[in-house]
This record gives C-alpha cells, structure tokens and sequence, in this order.
C-alpha cells in the first residue's frame, strides 16, 4: 500500500475538479475489484507514467502502484507500444533490455521521476526536482548514426534508461509551456486520473468515455429510474 496522492495545486482543468485533486487519507479497502492494468488515457510520457499510481482519490480501495510489480516499467512501456500515440514512434526495446529483469535501482528512478511529475502537477516542486530532471533527460539518445559500405545506417538502441530520459523530456517541454494549460483530472470524483486535453474547445471531462464516461452515464440512468 502507498500513500494517496498528494496533488493539490493543479495546473488547470474544471475548477470543480482541482479542489478535488487535495489528497484523501489512506484508506481501508472495502469493495474487491478486478486486477487494475496500466492506461494511457494521458496523451504524453509523463501523464502516463504519473497514471501508473491507481486510485489515488478513492476512498474505497488502497491506492495501487503498478510500477512496483515484477517487471513494472518494462510492462508498462511494451503496453505503451501497442495503445500510446506517443510510444507507438519509438523503435522497439532493445533484446537485451527486453530479456532482462527491472533492477531495483532502474525502479526507483522510474518512482522518482513520477513523484517530481506529481510535485510539478501540484506546484510544489523544489530545486532539486528540476536538477533531477535535467540529469535523467540526458539518458535520452536511443539512436546511432553508423556507415557501413559507405552507406548511412540508423541503428536504434532504446534501453529503459532512454525511456526515462525521454519521459523528463517530455516533463520539462510540458511544465515549462502552455500546453500544462491543458492538463485536466478526470472528472470522476474516484478516478484521479490525468490527461492532456487536446480536443475542441477543451470539453474532455472523462479519462476515457469507455470507464469513467460510462459509469457517469449509468450513474445518470439510475438517477432516472
Ligand atoms: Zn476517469
């Protein structure tokens, strides 16, 4: 079990929401539920990496983190491949990082980096936070130029590590523009999750029409009935 997140000073979305996005208090579970997988309803790295921590606002179950699961990170990005716009352009990970098991240090950096998104999404973020994330951007690069017969040849090699380079990328273009301007929380009051909108006229209320879209609707129907 974690500690329920601690998002208080949220960059933008419903004012309904952001006084929502105070953190609960550790809670009891009370109801079981299907095993909770990763989504990529965030529309960037850095949303999807900080949506690996479920059930951050509800008091009906514990807050879970699936980064801490066997293989967590590795999991989460071979997912990403097949379900995230953002993740589909990279090349895929490299044999040897796909055959080996996710060090404990490699984990740890992957929690650290989500608590600096999580202190950035609240405005509550110190000097070392940025200094953190100038040094994990550098883990990037995950492409070679090489010549071979005289010919130009790219060769990809993405590890991790990049992955995570590339997610504080992804961190520093967002917290430092106005495209922050477009993070919202689910409008669920349980869900805590986050997302970019990018749609029209800023309407997007739900992480995703399918979950929390659908349970408002038959929340509204029951209400009828
Ligand atoms: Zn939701």
């Amino acid at each position: 079990m974690v500690e329920k997140g601690s998002v208080s000073g949220f960059y933008k979305g419903n004012s309904s929401m952001n006084s929502s996005m105070n953190s609960s208090k550790i809670s009891t579970p009370q109801i079981n539920t299907p095993k909770l997988d990763f989504v990529f309803y965030g529309g960037c790295p850095s949303l999807d990496l900080f949506n690996t921590l479920r059930r951050r606002k509800d008091p009906q179950h514990v807050t879970e983190d699936l980064l801490l699961q066997q293989d967590g990170l590795k999991k989460w990005l071979l997912k990403a491949q097949h379900r995230s716009g953002w993740a589909e352009l990279l090349p895929p990970l490299h044999p040897n990082a796909r055959n080996a098991v996710v060090s404990k240090d490699l984990q740890t950096q992957a929690i650290q980096l989500r608590s600096i998104i999580e202190r950035l999404l609240a405005k509550d973020f110190v000097p070392e936070d940025i200094h953190t994330l100038n040094q994990m951007a550098q883990l990037k690069p995950y492409w070679q130029l090489s010549i071979e017969d005289g010919v130009l040849v790219t060769k990809h090699n993405l590890e991790l590590e990049s992955v995570l380079g590339l997610i504080a990328e992804d961190c520093m273009q967002l917290f430092s523009s106005n495209l922050c301007e477009k993070i919202k929380e689910c409008a669920h009051e349980r869900c805590g999750i986050v997302f970019l909108d990018r749609s029209n006229g800023s309407k997007r209320n739900w992480c995703s029409m399918k979950e929390c879209g659908n349970r408002a609707k038959a929340s509204r129907f029951a209400q009828k009935d």
